[in-house]
């Protein structure tokens, strides 16, 4: 396995507590999109990565045409105020094409999208017009150009309309229609393993013992690989034994391109996972500078990229969105752009500890004279999973603050922004 290790070897040697940014970048650093590309109908296209840029072969709108129902005239042929009275020399709905140029001293009827006849370069809303018999009355003081849409103006024939990497909406599917595509080509979806890790945890639904708690992380986590557009596999509860926790990674290696682990890679006796994938390829755990988070394991396990997050339910999501979250997207060969934070204004006073990031469960309020507030949830605890239920998103806490006083605006990220 030469290629794991020297995978492995892309992460740099451990520092005591690592930085949130550094731990971000050592992450990406440490992996490569190997994604094939397929081509899939743009129907099937949602969400997935966009593997090539799209360049328009069409200019869009194709002519100048009409913006709304009305009269097309030369501008020149109405008065600066008043009305004028011009025949109406032709008809031209959607989809028509005007058969002659338009003479001067002549209106057409023209529909919205209908292209504009040589000749014309101004629509007029019918609401603003009067038809007596074969001619129409037209309002002066009309600009030039006024409802006309350029051709072009949307897009020209030879520009990239998507650019390779864009995780694709539901526009970006509409525009790839309206420059004639069909199909896509994109990135074979990432195989994601999901693990949860702990001898206490039991299935949901099943018995709960005396001392036992269900497993919530295989939920949360799947589906935020799932939101980031992985096709995720559930293998279960990984028991606190050694042999169990090697052979559940190598067999999860075999087809899977990421293992996502929880629980399992704190310093306890019990923690077995960091000595499986050490021996699986190599590994490296990470005492990140955050909370809640914390532990991280990182490695590969016989060639795929392993990421063991925090047992902790509320730590094991903030670590998966905010540090693990570029390098998943690194894997689908989606572009990275990190999301733009709101700036609000703090409803809550907060002391943290300097050196630290720190991210708060936190939602946005609005106050009776319509100003927005972030307002956070009052228990820190890393196990409070309801905080994140409670919580629209989570308010980032750069090292260096001290204190947040109330009033003061903060940087708020949206859990939609985070997954979208
Ligand atoms: P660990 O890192 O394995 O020591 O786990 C830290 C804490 O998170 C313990 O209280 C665990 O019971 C809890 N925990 C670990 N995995 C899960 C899980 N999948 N679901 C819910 N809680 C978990
Ligand atoms: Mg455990």
């Amino acid at each position: 396995m030469s290629s794991a290790r020297s995978a492995a070897d892309c992460f740099a040697p451990d520092a005591d507590m690592l930085r949130a940014d550094v731990a971000v970048t050592r992450l990406l650093d440490a992996v490569e999109c190997r994604a094939a590309i397929e081509t899939v109908p743009l129907r099937a296209a949602l969400g997935r990565v966009l593997a090539e840029p799209v360049v328009s072969p069409v200019t869009v709108p194709p002519r100048d045409n009409s913006a709304v129902d009305g009269f097309a005239v030369n501008a020149e042929d109405l008065p600066a105020e008043g009305v004028v009275l011009l025949p109406v020399a032709t008809r031209i709905a959607a989809g028509q094409i005007a058969t002659s140029a338009l003479a001067r001293g002549t209106a057409a009827r023209i529909f919205t999208g209908a292209p504009l006849p040589p000749g014309a370069d101004t629509v007029i809303p019918q609401e603003a017009c009067r038809v007596e018999g074969g001619q129409v009355a037209l309002p002066g003081g009309i600009r030039r150009g006024a409802n006309r849409r350029p051709a072009g103006e949307d897009v020209r024939a030879g520009a990239v309309v998507l650019e390779a990497g864009r995780r694709l909406r539901p526009q970006d599917l509409g525009l790839a229609a309206t420059v004639g595509r069909a199909s896509l080509p994109v990135r074979a979806r990432l195989r994601a393993a999901v693990f949860s890790t702990g001898d206490e945890l039991r299935e949901p639904g099943g018995e709960l013992p005396d001392g036992a708690i269900y497993d919530s992380n295989r939920f949360t986590v799947s589906a935020l690989l799932e939101r980031l557009g992985a096709a995720v596999t559930d293998l279960g509860i990984l028991p606190d034994r050694a042999d169990a926790v090697h052979a559940g990674l190598r067999d999860a290696a075999r087809d899977h391109d990421l293992i996502v682990t929880s629980g399992g890679v704190s310093t306890g006796e019990e923690d077995h996972v960091k000595a499986a994938v050490q021996a699986l390829g190599g590994l490296h755990f990470w005492r990140v500078a955050v909370r809640p988070g914390r532990p991280l394991a990182v490695g590969i396990a016989e060639g795929v990229p392993f990421v063991g997050l925090p047992g902790n339910p509320v730590a094991a999501m903030a670590t998966l969105l905010m540090l693990v979250r570029p390098m998943v997207l690194k894997l689908m060969g989606a572009e990275l752009g990190l999301p733009v934070p709101w700036r609000v204004p703090a409803a809550f006073a907060f002391k943290k500890r300097p050196g630290r990031r720190e991210w708060l469960r936190a939602r946005l309020v609005a106050a009776p004279d319509g100003s927005v507030r972030a307002e956070r949830f009052p228990n820190e605890g890393s196990g409070i999973l309801t905080s994140m239920v409670w919580a629209g998103g989570l308010v980032d806490l750069p090292e260096d603050l001290p204190a947040v006083a109330e009033g003061d605006v903060v940087d708020f990220l949206p859990f939609e922004a985070l997954l979208g």
